[in-house]
């Protein structure tokens, strides 16, 4: 009886075990694994990164009418989606130039509005994409 008021009153009186959300926000690990960032200029466009992604949330989608520039980046587009992104770090790991081209922050991504459009957007570049591909592949057979 005396230990249950006891710990009552102690209750009572210490700081919560909870944060008050989403008012604060939510204290970060320093080993966070979050967004994983990209440098167009360090980028040697090798498609590891993609080619490693589990989700694929890394597409190289072709740029339309690519100027002199982008060709020798082969006409390609980097494009992160971060809602489909499991942060596993794999494209890092598969990239000759981490922490140069690629790298994984410890940023949180937004959460998306409905408005935003997320899947939608995402599904036409895989659409361009896979046509891409595709048309490579007759080209060549
Ligand atoms: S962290 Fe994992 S899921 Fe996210 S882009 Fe890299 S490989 Fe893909
Ligand atoms: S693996 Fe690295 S260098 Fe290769 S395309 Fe991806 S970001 Fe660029």
């Amino acid at each position: 009886m005396l230990r249950s008021l006891y710990l009552a009153l102690k209750n009572l009186f210490s700081k919560p075990q909870t944060i008050d959300y989403p008012l604060t926000p939510i204290p970060k690990d320093k080993e966070y694994r979050g967004l994983i960032e990209y440098s167009e200029e360090d980028c040697i466009y090798c498609l590891k990164c993609e080619k490693a992604c589990p989700p694929g949330a890394i597409l190289f989608a072709p740029t339309p009418n690519p100027s002199e520039n982008e060709k020798n980046k082969k006409g390609l587009e980097y494009n992160y989606n971060p809602y489909l992104c499991i942060y596993c770090g794999e494209c890092v790991r598969a990239c000759p130039k981490p922490e140069e081209a690629l790298w994984q922050s410890n940023k949180k991504q937004e959460v998306a509005l409905k408005e935003q459009e997320v899947n939608e957007k995402w599904f036409a570049l895989e659409k361009k994409h896979q046509a891409f591909y595709q048309a490579k592949r007759e080209s060549k057979s």
